[in-house]
């Protein structure tokens, strides 16, 4: 490898001139590179100077075009001028490769023979660059490449060679560097803004339209906003567009003055930021709490769920409805349940992956979906523990017992009762058709109920005319792999990243790992380039409590500086008197708590049904009193994870 004497030739980008020579004879040269070595700008000098249009093939980062497509352009007295586009779904030229090659054939069928400078992506090493050459090679043809690299040997020097391409080492310039992710955001979005700089808003009817591409469900309006949009017509991208909004079966789209008509919509998955920065969108399913259709009769409640961290929840009765929450540790396919109120209920195969389910206190609301829970746990299950305050365990063996149990044998419901009463831990267990047994006690002065190598839940006791245990969900740290970097060390992602977050998990650092690529590294190597250790987010459930002194404070300790909280609202401000007699929180007081704790996202629920089916009141009275937190509402993004 150190002797590349026989494909390559040497040059430096700081004389254009003298590569100008090099190029006549050829028809269409590549110019290839990692972000930063200034391929764009040789790519546009050569252009200026021997007067050939260019072609962009990265669409996250492009030289000169529209943000989002591949396109082509001519440079005129220093300024870019775009012919052609063609949309493709994603930003990433690296992940989405099959996408970025087919719509560079469709814009070259309108090139038919030109000449041209195309400007390569700058994705040089591992797998995906090799395929993307190849790719490039095959569909643009090029017939000379330079190869901008401070780099010896040259990224992809063996696919070079064998490609029979006449390949040109061009050393890049001093001032050469690399942009870094804020600045292409920028330049990105000054493209974007420049070709919507004449952009009329356009309502078009949803149905006469087929939408492609990553488009989210048309019920979550918030993710439409701001999304880049192409029309696309017989196979052709006509323009591109940004997305206003969605209502009534119409979209209102920011489409250029001279726009085109087109029947297919391609979603593609960059959106316009909070910022106003033009980016890959956040993946819908992940990060919104969203309403989703109905499937109990009866109910009126929206389903809310999203994700705190590495936890995916759902309040399965909404803010209506019965308290349950259904929370799910997306990375071990386990999941808890805080209270068992009626209403919907998990898929069996959900509820056979609940390990501990936190009672707040044995209230119908609260505890009367235990019999379809109790059902679904027939079968050859680990038994199941139960938290709660004192006299859960009687409670449970008395629903229970109120059922036949001769014919369910070895396959009986098992459950592990934990009461706590503030400084102790009263355990029983629990088999169907059996009496109820104590196990014995254990400390609990420390409020946790439940530790795992990977979280601890926290009680405290509280008050609701009754004693009510609150929760508290404490992750240790979060795992991150820096997929960045996996590019950098020429590695592909895939299940071994699972394997090595366990490992570091357990903090088995000398364990030696076998990659894809075939070699073998230790855990300890690996994770110093590519593992991220964040703190977790914590995250409250709070239900049914007197607005007391003592509540309020034992309740913002727990819930201190939480990234979600979410937190009953049973009562407007002015049906105070209700809260009270009853033992709950009003909107304003759940509003206070949450702002004294200082979480960041408040999800207000068990709101009274008599004000059902309409949350906005209740949900402006918790924002007016608690304006620094961020309070859920149907269709807000909740930016989490
Ligand atoms: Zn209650």
């Amino acid at each position: 490898m150190s002797d590349q004497g026989g494909c390559v030739e040497r040059f430096s980008a700081a004389n254009p001139e003298r590569l100008l020579g090099v190029l006549s004879g050829h028809r269409r040269i590549l110019v290839f590179g990692p972000a930063g070595s200034g391929k764009s700008t040789l790519a546009g000098t050569l252009c200026e100077l021997g007067g050939l249009p260019a072609v962009s093939a990265d669409p996250g980062s492009p030289a000169f075009g529209v943000p989002g497509s591949v396109g082509w352009a001519v440079r005129k007295h220093g300024r870019w001028l775009t012919q052609g586009m063609e949309a493709v779904c994603s930003l990433d030229a690296g992940r989405f490769r099959l996408g970025v090659l087919m719509a560079l054939g469709r814009l070259l069928n309108g090139l038919e023979d030109r000449a041209f400078v195309l400007d390569a992506p700058g994705l040089v090493r591992g797998m995906a660059a090799e395929e993307m050459l190849l790719g490039l090679i095959e569909v643009c043809k090029p017939d000379l490449a330079l190869v901008l690299s401070r780099e010896q040997p040259l990224p992809l020097y063996q696919a070079f060679c064998a490609s029979g391409l006449r390949v040109v080492h061009v050393q890049p310039s001093e001032q050469a560097r690399h942009p870094g992710r804020a600045f292409r955001a920028r330049w990105r979005t000054a493209l974007w803004d420049a070709y919507l700089q004449k952009a009329r808003e356009q309502s078009l009817e949803i149905r006469d339209l087929h939408l492609i591409g990553a488009p989210p469900p048309l019920a979550a309006v918030s993710a439409w906003a701001g999304r880049q949009v192409a029309l696309i017509r017989g196979g052709r991208t006509r323009c591109m567009g940004e997305v206003v909004n969605i209502a009534h079966e119409r979209m209102t789209i920011r489409l250029p003055a001279s726009m085109e008509a087109g029947d297919v919509l391609l979603v593609r998955d960059a959106q316009r930021s909070p910022q106003g920065l033009l980016r890959t969108a956040v993946p819908f399913v992940k990060e919104i709490i969203t309403q989703a259709p109905e499937d109990t009769e009866g109910s009126a409640s929206p389903k809310l769920c999203g994700r705190v961290g590495a936890v995916g929840f759902e309040m399965l009765n909404g803010m209506f409805g019965d308290p349950l929450l259904h929370v799910r540790l997306l990375h071990a396919g386990r999941s808890l349940l805080f209270d068992l109120g009626m209403g919907r209920r998990l898929p069996a195969r959900r509820a056979h992956q609940v390990s501990d389910v936190f009672i707040t206190h044995a209230h119908i609301d609260h505890l009367g979906g235990f019999l379809w829970f109790l059902r679904s746990r027939i079968g050859a299950f680990p038994s199941c523990r139960m938290h709660g305050p004192p006299g859960l365990a009687r409670r449970i063996h008395a629903l229970m017992d109120g059922i036949l149990w001769d014919r369910v044998g070895d396959r009986a419901p098992v459950f592990e009762v934990h009461e706590w009463n503030g400084s102790t831990i009263h355990r029983y267990r629990l088999v169907a058709g059996r009496s109820l047994q104590s196990i014995g006690t254990a400390s609990g002065s420390d409020g946790v109920l439940l530790a795992t190598d990977a979280f601890c839940v926290r009680a405290c006791l509280l008050d609701h005319h009754t004693p009510v245990l609150a929760y508290a969900f404490e992750p240790h740290g979060e795992i991150h792999v820096r997929k960045e970097r996996l590019e950098h060390l020429g590695l592909r992602p895939g299940p071994w990243l699972n394997e090595l977050k366990e490992h570091v998990h357990a903090g088995e650092t000398s364990v030696r790992m076998r990659l894809p690529d075939g070699s073998e590294r230790s855990v300890e190597e690996l994770s110093e380039h590519l593992v991220l250790v964040r703190p977790g987010k914590k995250w409250v459930y709070a239900t049914d409590l007197l607005d007391s002194d003592q509540n309020r404070e034992r309740l913002v300790r727990l819930a201190n500086l939480a990234h979600t909280m979410f937190c009953e609202a049973r009562f407007l401000a002015a049906d105070a008197k209700q809260a009270m007699a009853t033992g709950h929180l009003t909107t304003r007081a759940c509003a206070e708590i949450a702002a004294q704790a200082q979480v960041a996202r408040l999800v207000p629920f068990h709101f009274s049904q008599r004000y059902a089916p309409d949350a906005r009141r209740m949900l402006d009275e918790i924002e007016r009193y608690a304006p620094a937190v961020r309070v859920w509402r149907p269709d807000v993004p909740g930016e989490s994870a």
